[in-house]
């Protein structure tokens, strides 16, 4: 017993350190720009973009130089792309549209005594020789003074014209110039590690990750023999540090939020960690280089993994939990991990097949489809596939089984709220605001889903069908781009990673799942009115003792229903089975059946539904 309790002890540790070794790996080493990483990057840009970038880079001082601190080389990147920019601009300029030179002239001429007389005429004074020219600006710039429009203002009129001399130089170097965003500032920054981690990734690969899951089966391997009996063990859940928001569960709360927020927004900090797993990345592709979103899915079916061997023992007299839990493991490993990393080998799109819209809130997008029309029978088959998933199977099945066959058997969300959430299940809040709250928020995100779909599925099929009609992307007055980036950036990113999981330590781990998931909305609106799907109650067994409202996850009462011996039949449940499975009395069972008596209502009055001493004095 001693040995199997140093053992734990000794697995925590190992488990902890692996934690800080991964943390302190994005201050290892250092980052260096060079000609051959500019090359490298840009290999698909032309010979002028690459030498141009080196130039303004050894203008710059940064090339060759290196540098500590992901932060100070990020912030010299952007200052280089931003000069490259400037200085490509300029250059094109120069050649094909208005210098600054030749913007002066034409207002020169065009302004006399404060009024503005601008007319075709000046610009074929101001370039007398270039015809092309002239009609390149004059057909930006005709209606500042065709018709009836004059300025009253000299200033309006040369904020106007700068405005539109932009617009052509900028597209007259379109194809040079370079877009600081955080995929190119990844690549750049990844591409100019220098150090350990860029000579011996595969030594903190262990170091990590291999002493991380050592560590930890340690840690949980041990428990099965320090508690040889099944059975459901939440002794001391409400007094540990970890599991009732001490300080533990806030350094895991604050990792987790500083984690999402990272890989969603600034990939760039969080190279080294993408660099770690590069050996495996090489498995799929040969000397490939690691994204954050491959790293992520490590960590997620790692995580996964772990937590669901821990879930195995834990409720290892429970077929349903055992059955499940390897459920969602292979749904994660083979389908949102293994395909796809194995399609595009195929020249497949590399998407999650189980990942049912509008869960799956880019199913629609122009580039979406287009990668699928592009991939041949297989890639159309797949885009079929998708549209058959959400409108018959994902109804039909919730029809049949209710909304557990996806949330708590099948998707990745679920999945991973069931094992590396398991421990946080009992926070979720239970209080009668909080399903006012889930009401008020999961409904108007699925409506929000709905219309940014129908908007994105409008501008995709005029981009594929009938491109004549495109226009500028909007329907009903929304723009069909910026809806997306808007859903993508509240929903997809900051409720579904941020806090969907980030939050996991303070508010339970289906904070996402009940409060914000538009594919559990519209599986909970069919399972709760046409569904075989229900948790019966033998209420005449029940102690209340309230175990099965503790550790329900989506913050239903069970236990009211349970006393009334009325079924459960709530949209939001999603079937987890662990109220039924902590009962102590046998009283839930979770089942299939026909309709008939499902919603059976047994209204009981309890102590305070009513005032007693009225119920006195009135007899
Ligand atoms: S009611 Fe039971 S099965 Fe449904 S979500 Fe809650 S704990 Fe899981
Ligand atoms: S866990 Fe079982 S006995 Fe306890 S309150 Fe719930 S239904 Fe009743």
């Amino acid at each position: 017993m001693k040995i199997l309790k140093t053992l734990r002890l000794l697995g925590l540790v190992v488990f902890i350190a692996s934690v800080l070794i991964f943390i302190g790996t994005l201050f290892i080493g250092g980052y260096a720009l060079t000609e051959k990483t500019i090359e490298t990057v840009f290999s698909s840009k032309t010979d002028y973009v690459t030498t141009t970038l080196k130039d303004v880079a050894k203008e710059k001082g940064i090339l060759n130089k290196e540098m500590g601190n992901a932060f100070v080389f990020t912030n010299e990147i952007e200052s280089l792309l931003e000069n490259y920019n400037t200085q490509v601009t300029t250059a094109i300029a120069k050649e094909k549209g208005l210098s600054e030179e030749e913007i002066n002239q034409i207002f020169k001429q065009s302004i006399q005594d404060d009024t503005v007389v601008y007319s075709k005429e000046i610009l074929q004074n101001v370039f007398p020789n270039d015809a092309a020219k002239v009609k390149l600006v004059d057909e930006a710039t005709n209606w500042m003074y065709v018709g009836t429009k004059k300025y009253e203002k000299a200033a309006d009129f040369k904020n106007d014209f700068t405005s539109k001399i932009s617009d052509i130089n900028r597209n007259n170097a379109q194809e040079y110039l370079i877009y600081p965003n955080k995929y190119t500032k990844f690549d750049l920054v990844k591409a100019s590690i220098v150090g350990p981690l860029q000579e011996n990734n595969t030594l903190y690969l262990f170091l990590t990750f291999g002493l991380g899951i050592i560590g930890a089966l340690m840690f949980i391997l041990t428990g099965l023999f320090l508690e040889p009996i099944p059975g459901i063990k939440n002794n001391g859940i409400y007094l540990s540090e970890a599991t009732n928001r001490g300080w533990v569960a806030l350094f895991v709360f604050a990792f987790l939020v500083s984690f999402y927020i990272l890989l969603y927004f600034y990939p760039f900090y969080i190279v080294n960690w993408t660099r770690i797993v590069d050996p495996l990345k090489g498995v799929f592709i040969k000397g490939a280089s690691a994204s954050q979103w491959f790293l992520y899915g490590i960590l997620y079916c790692v995580s996964m993994i772990v937590m669901g061997v821990r879930m195995f023992i834990k409720y290892r007299h429970n077929a349903y939990q055992i059955v499940r839990t390897a459920s969602v493991l292979f749904f994660q490993i083979i389908f949102a991990f293994l395909l796809v990393e194995i399609l595009p080998l195929f020249d497949l799109p590399g998407v999650d097949l189980k990942n049912a819209w509008p869960l799956d809130y880019n199913f629609v997008t122009d580039w979406n489809v287009k990668q699928h029309l592009e991939a041949g029978h297989l890639g159309k088959f797949m885009l079929v596939w998708g549209v058959v998933l959400s409108l018959i199977v994902v109804p039909v099945m919730v029809y049949l089984y209710g909304k557990r066959w996806y949330c708590s058997w099948v998707c990745g969300c679920g999945g991973l709220a069931e094992t590396l959430g398991d421990p946080y299940r009992q926070l979720s809040d239970k209080r009668l605001i909080a399903w006012k709250i889930e009401r008020w928020t999961i409904y108007p995100i699925l409506v929000f889903a709905v219309i940014m779909t129908l908007v994105v599925g409008y501008n995709t099929y005029n981009i594929v069908y009938n491109p004549s009609n495109v226009g500028d992307s909007t329907l009903f007055g929304i723009n069909a781009y910026k809806i997306n980036e808007i859903y993508g950036f509240l929903i997809g990113s900051i409720f579904a990673g941020v806090i969907g999981t980030g939050f996991y330590p303070i508010l339970g781990n289906r904070s996402w799942c009940r409060f914000g998931c538009p594919l559990a909305a519209y599986m909970g609106i069919i399972q709760r009115f046409k569904s075989r799907f229900r948790i019966t109650t033998n209420g005449g067994q029940c102690i209340s003792c309230g175990n099965c409202s503790t550790y329900c996850e989506q913050g239903i009462d069970v236990r009211a229903y349970a006393q009334k011996g009325e079924n459960i039949v709530r949209a939001s449940c999603v079937g987890c089975g662990v109220c039924a499975a902590v009962c102590p009395r046998g009283v839930l069972k979770l089942e299939n059946s026909t309709e008939k008596g499902r919603i059976n209502p047994n209204e009981i009055l309890l102590g305070n539904d009513l005032d007693l001493m009225d119920l006195v004095n009135q007899k």
